[in-house]
């Protein structure tokens, strides 16, 4: 497919500069309406238009082309992305297993590269699990275990209040919103007061989610499960994750046992983002 795009492209970009193109780029959404993202090299940044134009044409459904501009950043983990071509509105519904997430990449996280994770989370999830689910984003987690699993009963909490609103459409749009509560805050604030602990515990903020611990230990039930994202080398990829948990659980008066974990994807050349699994007792 992508030689088709740089077929288009052949007879607009020099030789020399098309070969610096990404082969790939994500796609969200559906046969409906989707939008392609991509990054587009600095020498390439004068053939926008006709980038996006040949995406659009090769992909029927593509209806608006986004160019990566930055790494992920801030609070909200968004990145800068500039519109290439195409619909102003970059709003979506992307398809997953059988789930339905609306969102808008400019404004809220997501990752496609991530739904591997989810079907991954789904299968360590047990009858009956009163889950917590924090950082939740749009609500991909907490959506695909719920559907997956209809004895569960699901808490998440969002901190980014457009991240939030789509959460809660799409958990109606989803039908589990009578087993999924999203709450919207920082977890600091919103954890303390739930007056409840969970059989299992989500942390999907590979950027700091440790320095959260102190929040996510005494939300997991006695014997409950912790979900760590984390960056880890290649090499080594739970001691570290361990030791912090470890650390805080002492501190807490909780021990913690390392159950193991995944790799999750690629961060950076031998860093992966990795998830690393404990019991608590
Ligand atoms: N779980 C979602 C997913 O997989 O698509 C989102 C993951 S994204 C890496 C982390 C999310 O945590 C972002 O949506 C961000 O806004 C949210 N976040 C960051 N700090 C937070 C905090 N202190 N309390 C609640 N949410 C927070």
């Amino acid at each position: 497919m992508r030689n088709t795009v740089k077929r288009q492209l052949a007879s607009v970009i020099p030789r020399n500069l098309l070969e610096k193109l990404p082969r790939s780029f994500d796609v969200l959404g559906s046969r409906e309406g989707a939008i392609a993202i991509i990054e587009v090299p600095t020498e390439l940044e004068n053939y926008d238009e006709q980038i996006a134009n040949a995406i659009m044409d090769v992909h029927g459904n593509v209806k608006s082309v986004l160019g990566k501009e930055s790494e992920r950043h801030g609070e909200y983990r968004l990145r800068d992305l500039r519109l290439l071509g195409g619909n102003k509105n970059t709003e979506v519904i992307h398809k997953e297993s059988g789930c339905r997430f609306k969102l808008d990449p400019r404004k809220t996280y997501f990752s496609t590269r991530e739904s591997t994770e989810r079907e991954r989370v789904n299968n360590l999830v047990n009858l009956g699990d009163n889950i917590l689910v924090m950082f939740s984003g749009v609500a991909p987690f907490p959506i695909c275990i719920a559907r997956a699993h209809p004895s569960v009963t699901i808490t998440c909490i969002e901190v980014n209040p457009i991240a939030h609103k789509y959460a809660v459409d799409n958990i109606n749009l989803n039908k589990v919103q009578d087993r999924v509560t999203p709450l919207l805050g920082d977890v600091r604030e919103v954890c303390p007061k739930l007056g409840k602990t969970f059989d299992r515990v989500l942390m999907p903020l590979p950027k700091g989610a440790h320095m959260f611990l102190d929040t996510a230990i005494p939300m997991v039930n006695q014997g409950g499960v912790l979900h760590l994202y984390h960056w880890a080398s290649e090499g080594d990829l739970y001691s570290e994750a361990f030791q912090l948990v470890k650390g805080q659980a002492s501190q807490l008066g909780r021990e913690a046992e390392l159950l193991g974990g995944d790799k999750v994807s690629l961060y950076s050349p031998r860093v992966y983002k990795i998830r690393a699994d404990f019991r608590l007792s």
